[in-house]
């Protein structure tokens, strides 16, 4: 199956409005990033989608997506979830799955209070069936079959939800990995991984802190998303290569690189693959 990174921008998207930096300014389609989404496409044009952001209808347009079989939603955040009452689209003939934390469902029910109110036909909702999911627990994703275990991670002081999707995980707005959801990370294949920017934040891992993760959870490759306009792609593809040949990548780094596992910027657009038993 095939995973797309719909969006790899920060809560500002890039370009930031108002912003005239080299990165905004950029030609670089790649350093065009929309709010941090991914896609698990399940048919030709259908599939799983991870968070709702502002630019959902952009994201669904540009990557052709004509059906939702359900969302996950790892945390409530305005970027994540802002573009929910877009996959209305989709919901006329049944409603769609969503997926979250108990405490996600009650801000969901919050924010959207129109969607559960009833109101006249045709009001045009969105019609959501909220699941609440306990994490570490793998459950089928509505009527794909495909397996998802939801990964407590801390963003600052907040517990929201990775995703893992078979051989790989999706990991946005993280800053630290609990120990106890280690053993939900093993035998990865891809790991995306939050990487705000090189300066450290209180609420997201900044570049080192990504890639001191990733190699600690030793995937065969990772793609740091949720990026900032500090760096561009090219930029941000030298710092890494620096980093590798720098003195923090230590023993446990060059065997890492030593396998030929490699970890690179995402981009809107990025497509890999994901087995899911
Ligand atoms: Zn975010
Ligand atoms: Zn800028
Ligand atoms: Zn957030």
């Amino acid at each position: 199956m095939e995973f797309e990174i719909l969006g790899s921008g920060t809560s500002h998207g890039i370009p930031v409005i108002g912003c005239g930096c080299p990165v905004c300014a950029s030609p670089d389609p790649r350093d065009n990033r929309y709010r941090a989404s991914g896609f698990l496409r399940t048919e030709r044009n259908s599939g799983v989608l991870i968070d709702a952001g502002p630019e959902f209808r952009l994201q669904a347009l540009r990557a052709g997506i004509s059906g939702l079989e359900a969302l996950l939603v790892t945390h409530a955040h305005a970027d994540h979830i802002h573009g929910l009452d877009d996959v209305r689209i989709f919901t006329h003939q049944r409603d769609l799955p969503v997926y979250a934390s108990p405490g996600v469902i009650e801000e969901i029910r919050e924010r959207f209070a129109y969607v559960f109110k009833n109101t006249q036909e045709g009001g045009g909702k969105p019609r959501l069936e909220l699941i609440p999911v306990e994490p570490g627990k793998p459950f089928a994703i509505g009527n794909t079959g495909i397996e998802a275990t939801a990964v407590p991670i801390l963003h600052g002081e907040i517990g929201i939800y990775g995703w893992r999707l078979g051989d790989s995980a999706y990991l946005t707005d993280c800053s630290a990995i609990p120990r106890e959801s280690r053993p939900l990370l093993e035998g990865l294949s891809t790991l995306v991984i939050d990487a705000l920017r090189e300066r450290p934040h209180t609420t997201h891992f900044c570049f080192a802190g990504a890639m001191e993760e990733i190699i600690k959870l030793d995937p065969g490759r990772a793609y740091l998303t949720h990026l900032c306009h500090d760096f561009s792609h090219e930029g941000l593809t030298r710092w890494i290569e620096a980093w590798k040949g720098g003195p923090e990548i230590g023993a446990e780094g060059k065997r890492f690189f030593g396998e030929g596992k490699k970890i690179e910027p995402a981009y809107d657009g990025l497509r890999f693959t994901v087995t899911t038993p």
